[in-house]
Parts: C-alpha cells; sequence; structure tokens
C-alpha cells in the first residue's frame, strides 16, 4: 500500500486498521498539511449509493513517495493503480511497475473524461464500471451489448485486456487474444450496499492474478464477481469486504 492520510485520527485509524489486517504500512505517509481523505456516501433503498470524495492528503502522494517505494513496487506481483490520487503520479507508479514487468492492474475510477492515453498503453488489464467506461468514450452503456462495444473501444487504445462492470449484471471482458465480447455474470444476490462492489471486484482480481497465475481470466473474474457479490450483501465499505476464512474454501 502507497499512499498517504493526515495526521488527524482518521489517519491514525487508517494506519491501525492496516496493521490490524496485516497490510504493511512501510510506504503509508501521514501528513501535517492535509486532513485524511474522507468520504460521505449515501445509499438509498436498492442499495445503490452517491459518494462526494474530499481527496485531501492523497493528493499530496508525490513523486518522492514513489520513489521511496521503488524497489517494493517493481518487485511486486501485480499493482492496481487508480485514481483517488493525482492522476499524473497514478500513471508514474504504474510505468515503474510496466517497466519492471511488474502485472498492472488499471481501474480507472473516479471517472476522468481527459484521460491521458499512456494509462491504456501501460494497462495489462484495464477495469471500469459502466459510467467509468461512459465518460471515457462518450458511449452510453445501458446492457451487457453496450458494454462489450465500450470495451472494444478501450482495447484499442492499447490495453491487453478491458473488464466492464456492470453491478448486479457481473461484467464483460475482452482481449487481444479475445476481442469478441464475453458476459461474465454475477450469481443473483439481495444487495443492501453496493458501495465499495467494484473495489472488492478489484481486489480480488488482483489477488487471484497474483497468486493462481494458472488460471484462465474468465476463472478469475468469476471468482472475482462471487467475492464482488458477496460484499454487496453486507452494509458499509471496507466492513463488507469478506474475510478469506469466511468464504467457500473452493474458491482457493
Ligand atoms: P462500482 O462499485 O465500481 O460501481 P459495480 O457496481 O459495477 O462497480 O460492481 C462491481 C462488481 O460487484 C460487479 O461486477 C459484480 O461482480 C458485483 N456486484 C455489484 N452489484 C451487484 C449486485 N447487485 N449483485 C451481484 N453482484 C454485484
Amino acid at each position: 500500500m502507497v499512499c498517504k492520510v493526515g495526521k488527524d485520527s482518521f489517519g491514525n485509524d487508517y494506519i491501525e486498521n492496516f496493521k490490524k489486517n496485516g497490510i504493511s504500512t512501510e510506504f503509508v505517509g501521514q501528513t501535517e498539511d492535509a486532513a485524511t481523505g474522507a468520504a460521505s456516501i449515501i445509499v438509498n433503498g436498492e442499495g445503490q449509493n452517491v459518494i462526494v470524495i474530499v481527496a485531501g492528503a492523497n493528493l499530496l502522494l508525490d513523486s518522492e513517495d514513489l520513489k521511496r517505494a521503488a524497489d517494493a513496487i517493481c518487485k511486486a506481483k501485480v499493482i492496481i493503480c487508480q485514481l483517488e490520487i493525482t492522476p499524473a503520479i497514478s500513471l508514474e507508479a504504474l510505468k515503474m511497475a510496466h517497466s519492471s514487468g511488474v502485472k498492472t492492474l488499471f481501474n480507472a475510477a473516479p471517472g476522468l473524461v481527459d484521460l491521458d492515453p499512456q494509462f491504456y498503453t501501460h494497462s495489462d488489464i484495464f477495469c471500469c464500471n459502466e459510467n467509468e467506461a461512459e465518460i471515457l468514450t462518450g458511449i452510453p452503456v445501458d446492457s451487457p451489448e453496450d458494454a462489450g462495444k465500450v470495451a472494444q473501444v478501450l482495447l484499442e487504445r492499447g490495453c491487453k485486456l478491458v473488464v466492464v462492470t456492470l453491478g448486479a449484471e457481473g461484467c464483460v471482458m475482452v482481449s487481444v487474444e479475445e476481442p469478441i465480447p464475453k458476459h461474465v455474470r454475477a450469481g443473483k444476490v439481495r444487495a443492501v450496499d453496493t458501495t465499495g462492489a467494484g473495489d472488492s471486484f478489484v481486489g480480488a482480481l488482483a489477488f487471484f492474478v497474483a497468486c493462481y497465475p494458472n488460471l484462465s481470466i474468465e476463472e478469475v473474474i468469476k471468482k472475482s464477481n462471487f467475492i464482488a457479490s458477496v460484499s454487496v450483501q453486507a452494509a458499509g465499505t471496507q466492513s463488507s469486504y469478506p474475510y478469506r476464512k469466511d468464504l467457500p474454501q473452493d474458491l482457493f
């Protein structure tokens, strides 16, 4: 985890929580110059959400922080980058990892209209949800068929594999090897709170790519769909993520 939090109680809690969950805090910086990033989340009766993000200290993560973490970044099996830090810094991390042969997973969240085209060329896996796909391409996504078309447009921008997540519909994938879109459905569940489903999906995807490199990508995506569908059945964001011990063990 390479990130920056504020020198405040939220920041302290974050670091404690990472430690409690066995996540290295070696590259988690604390700054006095901004407050810890925060998000105000509203969830409606169908479990859909509206989120207001105040990025705070996230935007102070800089090239120096990446340099300090360079060894860890370049020796990782997989790196996840996304856009809740300054996009140029996210791109720098993605490029560092890519040039060292690390598998790069880029999650284009939150959506950004003028995404630097290098994000595509340095992504082994490019993942976004339907809204982000629309922001990136200008093409509305209202069905798995639309998602397939949008995924092909994104693939042409230079990534090796594109996954567009579709909430309860699961996701659609296309790759350089298999350019015909494949719809991978999620199981039917009663969604209580879908906040963080995308992060649950991306986290699971990275885990399986890192730890089970011989699994087919479709199998990896099925497992990630399953884990994300478990997360939507519980309230909260981080609090809705299942622990490995609580998941069916045949996933592993
Ligand atoms: P985001 O949180 O970025 O909006 P999505 O809503 O597309 O992402 O959800 C990501 C993944 O979470 C989906 O691909 C699916 O696997 C799972 N998921 C989300 N909502 C549901 C749901 N209602 N039922 C089952 N799975 C869901």
